[in-house]
């Protein structure tokens, strides 16, 4: 995995790559949402050992801003899945049938996704979509600044995040002094999509959150757009902040 959906967390490539090597197993790299990051020359390094992957997915229409749908999947897939039909490609065409598009995408009949991400990359440039993608990660790590610094939010995980992702609980302050246990998590499941739905009713700010594991309904903030700005996020915080201060959650023994 180059970045999970929930946790945008990157596995270490290289070494599985000597596993699958020495196992004689094929190494797939799903980057579907990790993959723009090569795109940048301050976090490829995240990807390091996936030139060695024999086939690798990757969705330019989650991190690149291509419009959906642009995805792709790379490596011998070609070779394997090419099926030459006749009926539909003519090889003794009076043109340079190696322009045909239709039997190089498993798409066949359907749209030529890659088209998209071509046009943008001409108009944009490796630096345009390199500073996308920066500029998505810059904000992603100045939410998790803001997110230690302030007790009414609590963080999924510690440390820095590898990919855009940030996930985290908002602490109404009739939890802030609960000690941890199954009744505040109980409680603590119930926080975000209450504020999820406020947020909706609103309509001024809305972000996912899920369970994952062990862990309760937490917000998972994601950063794909490089419009967004350090002022939306923190906007976005207070907002949370403001529809959750007085959200009500009951005790057990109230149900
Ligand atoms: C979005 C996503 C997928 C699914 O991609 P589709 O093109 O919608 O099938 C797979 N893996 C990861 C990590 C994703 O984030």
């Amino acid at each position: 995995m180059s970045g999970t959906t929930v946790y945008g967390a990157f596995d270490p490539l290289n070494a599985i790559a000597d596993i699958c090597e020495s196992h004689g197993l094929w190494l797939h790299v799903d980057a579907a949402w990790g993959g723009g990051l090569l795109m940048s020359n301050l976090h490829r390094v995240k990807l390091q050992g996936i030139e060695r992957a024999w086939s690798v997915t990757w969705n330019p229409h989650k991190m690149m801003g291509a419009p959906l749908q642009c995805s792709a999947i790379l490596g011998l897939l070609k070779d394997c899945n090419q099926m030459c039909a006749e009926y539909l490609f003519q090889t003794d065409k009076h043109y340079d049938t190696s322009y045909d598009t239709g039997d190089k995408t498993i798409q066949c009949g359907r749209h030529v996704d890659v088209f998209k991400l071509w046009l943008m990359w001409k108009a944009k440039g490796s630096e345009g979509f390199e500073s996308q993608v920066n500029k998505c990660l810059e904000n992603a790590e100045h939410l998790f600044d803001k997110l230690k610094q302030r007790p009414d939010f609590e963080l999924v995980f510690k440390s820095k995040p590898e990919h855009s992702n940030v996930c985290f609980w908002y602490i109404p302050p009739s939890l802030r002094n609960m000690s941890p246990g199954p009744e505040r998590n109980r409680r603590l499941h119930e926080v975000a999509p209450k504020i999820k739905a406020k947020m909706m009713e609103q309509g001024m700010a809305m972000i996912g959150y899920q369970p994952l594991g062990d862990k309760v309904n937490f917000f998972r903030c994601v950063f794909s757009n490089p419009a967004t700005q350090t002022e939306d996020v923190d906007y976005l915080l207070e907002e949370i902040a403001s529809l959750g201060h007085d959200i009500c959650i009951r005790a057990e023994t109230d149900l």
